[in-house]
């Protein structure tokens, strides 16, 4: 995975004021100013990304938000367009959380509709699949995820995927402390890499970058990066606190 440059993500979810938020991020730039070797992101609630990004506007970490809605602007009462996202300093958004799809009633072809929205403000789009523990127990998995990354991606062109950043998060280990072995992930993110293989070519499945996400903390996340096919991590929980997170960030130093 040489060529792919690790990106370390953290997801806060609907957790953190404007104040808490800003805190974490200040502490954290201090731990991760010196590293230069991956790329770091945090998604803060939307209501705390401007104040964020002020933060982090000069370091090294990268501002995402949690979501977006594919529509310029409009009565959508309570919804949040691309631009408002990008006006507000990201530069990256997580698209079809499972909390997402699980809650609010996402589907693979509203996904794919924010995907391309995303792509079209220059949004880094960080793409989430993922089976239930159900499915993995019928072993129907690389079949659902085949479905969830084919119509999240259909119809956008392949120079428009340039930045797409995919992150595998099994559903059964999302908050739950159950992470899915380094080798289960792996198998997974070769599937998925084939797949991308078969549907856009070897450059683009060589480049592009999957992430894991399922409960990785500290003590994983250096097992599951020796993963060839392992190019990174989005951390819901354990980047909640920036001493934990940075530690995560840092698991090659
Ligand atoms: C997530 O929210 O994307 C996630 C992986 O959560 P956790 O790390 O808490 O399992």
């Amino acid at each position: 995975m040489d060529q792919r440059r690790p990106l370390i993500a953290g997801n806060w979810k609907m957790y953190k004021t404007c104040g808490e938020a800003v805190e974490t991020a200040q502490a954290l730039k201090q731990l991760v100013s010196d590293v230069t070797a991956v790329d770091v992101m945090i998604a803060p609630a939307f209501t705390a990304l401007s104040q964020v990004a002020e933060v982090t506007s000069d370091s090294n970490i990268q501002l995402g938000a949690q979501n977006l809605f594919w529509q310029e602007e409009g009565a959508y009462t309570g919804e949040v367009s691309p631009s408002m996202i990008v006006s507000a300093g990201c530069q990256q958004v997580i698209i079809g959380h499972s909390e997402r799809r699980q809650y609010f009633n996402e589907t693979d072809q509203t996904v794919n509709q924010r995907i391309a929205a995303a792509i079209k403000h220059d949004l880094v789009p960080v793409f989430c699949v993922g089976e239930t523990e159900a499915e993995r127990e019928s072993n129907i998995t690389f079949s659902v995820l085949d479905k969830q990354i084919t119509t999240g991606l259909q119809d956008i062109a392949l120079e428009d995927l340039a930045t797409l950043v995919i992150a595998y998060e099994p559903v059964w280990a999302i908050g739950t402390g159950k992470t899915a072995t380094s080798e289960q992930a792996q198998e997974v993110h070769q599937f998925i890499r084939s797949q991308l293989k078969e549907a856009y070519g070897a450059d683009f499945s060589e480049a592009v970058r999957i992430l894991y996400g399922g409960s990785v903390k500290p003590a994983n996340i250096a097992e599951l990066m020796a993963m060839e096919d392992v190019d990174g991590a989005l951390v819901g929980g354990a980047s909640l606190d920036a001493e934990t997170f940075s530690q995560i960030v840092r698991y090659e130093i």
